[in-house]
């Protein structure tokens, strides 16, 4: 598990200033949703917690530990896309185990591994599949099943429900959910629907146009919204 620090962290691309100085402090364990309507910079500042994306100014501590140059396959982090970005020719058991094998280990010991976190996500009789003969929910699962082998340090997860429809939505929020009670892993959750916001979050950060308006606890935020930015996102219908 890890702490995630973020010191007014900026990102620019050309002369455009896409995240303007934000500054977070993440606990050991918390589950933390950001939220903020589109292109206000929520992708872009997960990518560089991840590491898939430079930083352009301000300082990224994990565990106390700078970051700012570190590659992405040396922070222990592992993210969760919309789109799943499951490997199409290979198998769900080799999706779940691609990373393992790149780390070199023994075949039996990914074995053992890719059976667990496919027991933890429900997918224990799909292993010989192929992705496509796959519902939307299950490559979901897949996908968190491939970053469930890392044992990651944190879970960044990017709108990873927007491509399902509306119940199946409602299914996998309370998944996620109790997959974050079960592991107790660090989890930064980006959402651009607040009632899953509401619903998963320890804490919500409030993003506009790549500044963080507001954050606090679900309820706070709702009820003492700062500005009418917030009261209109936190309050509107889904
Ligand atoms: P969100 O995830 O909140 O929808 P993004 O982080 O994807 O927002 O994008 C924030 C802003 O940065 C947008 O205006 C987007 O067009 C811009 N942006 C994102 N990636 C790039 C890039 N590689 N080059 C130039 N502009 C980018
Ligand atoms: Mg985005």
């Amino acid at each position: 598990m890890a702490q995630v620090t973020l010191r007014s962290i900026e990102k620019r691309f050309g002369s455009t200033r896409v995240v303007k100085g934000v500054s977070l402090d993440i606990a050991n364990g918390e589950f933390v949703s950001l939220v903020g309507p589109s292109g206000c910079g929520k992708s872009t500042l997960l990518r560089m917690i991840a590491g898939l994306e430079d930083i352009s100014g301000g300082d990224l501590m994990i565990d106390g530990r700078r970051m700012n140059a570190v590659a992405a396959k040396r922070r222990n982090i592992a993210m969760v896309f919309q789109n799943y970005a499951l490997y199409p020719h290979m198998t769900v058991a080799e999706n779940m185990g691609f990373s393992l094998r790149i780390k070199g280990l023994p075949k039996a010991e990914i074995a053992t591994q890719v059976r667990q976190a496919a027991d933890v996500v429900g997918l224990g009789d799909y292993l010989d599949r192929l992705p496509r003969q796959l519902s939307g929910g299950q490559r979901q699962r897949v996908a968190m099943a491939r970053a469930i082998v890392r044992h990651p340090a944190a879970f960044l997860f990017d709108e990873p429900l927007s491509n399902l429809d509306a119940k199946l939505r409602v299914q996998m929020r309370s998944e996620i959910k109790s997959l974050h009670q079960r592991l107790g892993t660090t989890t930064i959750y980006v959402t651009h629907d607040q009632i899953e916001a509401m619903t998963m979050a320890d804490r919500i950060v409030v993003m506009n146009v790549g500044e963080v308006e507001q954050e606090g606890a679900p309820l706070t935020l709702y009820d003492h919204p700062e500005s009418v930015f917030v009261a209109g996102f936190i309050g509107s219908p889904a």
